[in-house]
């Protein structure tokens, strides 16, 4: 198994100070190895978790089973952060949370460029809302409204006002919304510049290897089982995506009711320099971000099939179609491909953050939706949980896993 970093706490048995380990980075991860934290998933909510530990000083290492980088849905994600553009009736649990995320991203971002060198692709220019025709109006008018009572201040524009601000639309959009403060980020490239940072600050990233059990003693969890032998922690936080759901080494009262909701995503390459918007551009049916280098992310079916990752003509006709009536000069794009992948969704369309009832085992997974929003937020508030032992994820309180059954039982 590839690993970068020089996180580990000490080996078993020895008082080695956290993070003083010896330098592994290109070597094996060694069996026997402890640490203070191990995460399990490196998607983004493990990356940012591993990344927030590492900058706290604690010895962490993150075990993710693909080789290649930066996790599942994380790959396929538009990359929207758009507390206000995606807030919707019945989710004014998550709203507090979206904003409190899309706060950390200026400077998060900045720290990421200025350490790695990886630009990241963080906009934060809103995103535009457009309805093109009179049913599509009446929702839009509808979001706009649950906006205003959120306080959230929408701007409301005209036809023509919304072609000012984005002059390759359509002339049939009959009216649009600027969400203020919505922005994007390339989600690959923040990936990417999380790993980097987080090992550079310690932590071990440890790419090909599953884990298939966790080491218990006496009721806690005390390390994981991987393909390659076990490793000992004091903690173990599961951040693995819609995969935690059907997880067979958590116990049944520790596994939470996660399920993939499947997502597909176009991407298109318009001329670098000429891009055809230069924000998240949003209707009823269809998204538009584009990406820095000219790239433009068409996105997203949600559907509820399963483990069925399939590309499928429909989906992708679908998008296309939405999204050409939107931008009318995307026809001159040239296709680069389409992928799918899977959200991890929860009952409550809230994420899975915190303790379970077993002592050593905290989940960090269900962000549906908006996981790349969230995924500052929950770096820190995991981080805090570790380090200062907190009981409930801190500013992520309505996440806590204690409202499902995985914690039933706690006293
Ligand atoms: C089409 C689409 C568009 C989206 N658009 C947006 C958007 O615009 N904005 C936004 O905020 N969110 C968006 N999302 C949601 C967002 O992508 C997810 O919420 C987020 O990526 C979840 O991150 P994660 O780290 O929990 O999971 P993942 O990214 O899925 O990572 C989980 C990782 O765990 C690893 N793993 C699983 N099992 C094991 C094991 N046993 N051992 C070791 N490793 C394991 C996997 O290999 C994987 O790398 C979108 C999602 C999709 C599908």
């Amino acid at each position: 198994m590839p690993a970068t970093g020089r996180g580990a706490a000490g080996r078993s048995g020895s008082d080695e100070a956290p993070g003083a380990g010896p330098d592994r980075e290109g070597t094996e991860l060694e069996a026997e190895t402890r640490y203070e934290a191990v995460v399990v998933g490196g998607g983004i909510i493990g990356l940012s978790i591993a990344r927030e530990l590492a900058v706290q000083g604690v010895g962490v290492a993150l075990l993710d089973r693909d080789r290649e980088k930066g996790g599942d849905a994380t790959q396929v994600a538009a990359g929207m952060l758009a507390p206000v553009g995606e807030h919707e009736f019945g989710e004014e649990s998550l709203l507090p949370m979206n904003l409190a995320s899309a706060e950390l991203f200026p400077g998060l971002a900045e720290e990421l460029e200025t350490a790695t060198g990886i630009e990241v692709g963080y906009r934060r220019q809103g995103g535009l809302h457009v309805a093109l025709d009179r049913d599509e109006a009446a929702v839009l008018e509808r979001m706009a409204d649950l906006q205003e009572a959120s306080s959230l201040e929408p701007h409301r524009l005209t036809p023509s006002g919304a072609r000012e601000v984005e002059p390759g639309l359509s002339p049939s959009v009959t009216s649009a919304v600027l969400a203020p403060g919505d922005g994007a980020i390339d989600p690959r490239l923040f990936a990417d510049a999380l790993e980097a940072d987080a090992a550079t600050r310690g932590a071990t990233v440890v790419r090909g290897g599953s884990v298939n059990a966790l080491l218990r003693d006496s009721g806690d969890v005390v390390g994981v089982e991987t393909t390659d032998g076990p490793i000992e922690s004091e903690v173990v936080i599961v951040a693995t995506g819609a995969e935690t759901g059907r997880l067979d080494w958590l116990e049944p009262g520790e596994l939470p009711p996660v399920r993939p909701v499947k997502g597909q995503v176009v991407e298109l390459r318009v001329g670098e320099g000429a891009p055809l918007c230069s924000r998240p551009i949003v209707t009823e049916r269809v998204y538009l971000v584009p990406r820095p280098d000219g790239r433009l992310v068409v996105g997203a079916t949600v559907e509820e099939r399963g483990w069925d990752r399939e590309v499928t003509a429909g989906g992708v006709h679908e998008m296309l179609r939405e999204a050409y009536r939107v931008l009318p000069d995307l026809a001159e794009a040239s296709f680069l491909g389409a992928s799918a992948g899977f959200r991890p969704g929860t009952p409550d369309n809230l994420p899975i953050v915190g303790r379970t009832e077993t002592p050593g085992l905290l989940l960090a997974t269900g962000h549906y939706r908006n996981g790349v929003l969230l995924s500052p937020l929950t770096g820190a508030a995991v981080a805090r949980m570790v380090v200062e032992g907190l009981e409930v994820a801190p500013g992520m309180e309505a996440a806590d896993p204690g409202r499902f059954e995985v914690r039933a039982g706690r006293t």
